[in-house]
């Protein structure tokens, strides 16, 4: 089912991210991740790729797998180092593989690799893939604390429209730890009339290899309450775990008690993590989407 249809269906959509192994990695431990993540019965799974490294190989692999467990896939495909030829032949596979969903991005530059003389931005992809000969729904990234390149919100907004306007029909957004952020992002989008679903990307910060890696690459802002539990647990794994868990269902019961479209996890393959959170949210997500739509704890 495309992803737009489940906005239709539901008040707020629930899912998870996974990250493709590397082409060398064993492929049974993503298998059985994906198996765990899909007893949960999430409304999908996306699947990660790189910006045009070897790692692209393996998302159309691991959303096919996705998709054999039962679980709506979502493929997303850089363009930055990407020319038209191979976007559609990229395109083509996923059809082929009956992939109906696509999150259109940039990327982020690799070093020292060619740019796209076809590419240059994300609503560039969007309009390609929407003028193709295939069906995709077709989903973008959203920024609530500014892009780090944007010379603002107010510009990043600016070219999110473009995007929504190039034929997105949800977005998902980069993670954040303060909701009010996401608020204001949210008024600062009806201000501008983007209409489009947008779910709240949230990360559960669970162990310390996750918090040295997100606080150096996302740019996010660490509030202080994220502030003292990292300081305070650091170096204790298990108060860590069970710290950050808790912190992030927090977060997303605030996020859903205000009525956010959706909720994405960042769950760095972590299945154990992802069912504690949704046995936490379930009676809460039911309550939301009514029974039939429950997802199971
Ligand atoms: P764009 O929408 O093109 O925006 C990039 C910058 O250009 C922004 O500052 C924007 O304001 C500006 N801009 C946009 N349009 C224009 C225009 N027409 N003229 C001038 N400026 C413009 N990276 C990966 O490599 N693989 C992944 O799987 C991946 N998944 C992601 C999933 C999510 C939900 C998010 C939020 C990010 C993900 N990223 C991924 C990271 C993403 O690729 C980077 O953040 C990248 O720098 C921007 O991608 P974008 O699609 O948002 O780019």
């Amino acid at each position: 089912m495309n992803i737009s249809n489940l906005f239709q269906q539901k008040k707020a959509v629930y899912s998870f991210e996974v990250f493709p192994p590397k082409p060398t990695a064993d492929y049974s431990s993503v298998l059985k991740t994906v198996q765990e993540l899909s007893s949960l019965s999430p409304d999908y799974i996306s699947v990660t790729c790189s910006a045009g490294g070897s790692g692209n190989a393996r998302t159309p692999e691991i959303a096919r797998l996705i998709k054999s467990c039962g679980v709506e896939p979502l493929a997303h495909l850089t363009c930055i180092h990407a020319d038209k030829g191979a976007i559609e032949s990229s395109l083509r596979n996923l059809h082929e593989l009956g992939i109906s969903n696509v999150l259109a991005l940039r990327g982020d530059r690799i070093e020292g690799v060619k740019e796209s003389a076809d590419f240059r931005h994300a609503s560039e992809l969007i309009e390609f893939i929407r003028k193709g000969p295939y069906p995709f729904d077709i989903a973008a990234a959203c920024y609530p604390e500014g892009h780090p390149e944007s010379d603002s919100l107010a510009a990043d907004i600016r070219f999110l429209k473009v995007k929504a306007e190039a034929g997105a029909s949800h977005l998902n957004s980069q993670l954040f730890f303060d909701n009010d952020d996401f608020y204001r992002f949210e008024d600062m989008m009806s201000a501008a009339d983007i209409r489009i679903p947008v779910q709240a990307g949230i990360m559960p910060l669970v162990k310390k290899s996750h918090v040295d890696r997100i606080i150096s690459l996302s740019g996010a802002k660490i509030p202080a309450k994220i502030s003292r539990m990292i300081s305070r647990f650091y170096d204790k794994p298990d108060a860590l775990m069970e710290a950050g868990i808790a912190y992030a269902v927090d977060q997303v019961i605030d996020l859903l008690s205000a009525g956010v479209r959706g909720v994405h996890l960042y769950i760095m393959n972590n299945a154990y993590v992802a069912r504690r959170i949704t046995e936490s949210l379930a009676p809460v997500l039911k309550e939301i989407n009514g029974e039939q739509n429950g997802h199971r704890p």
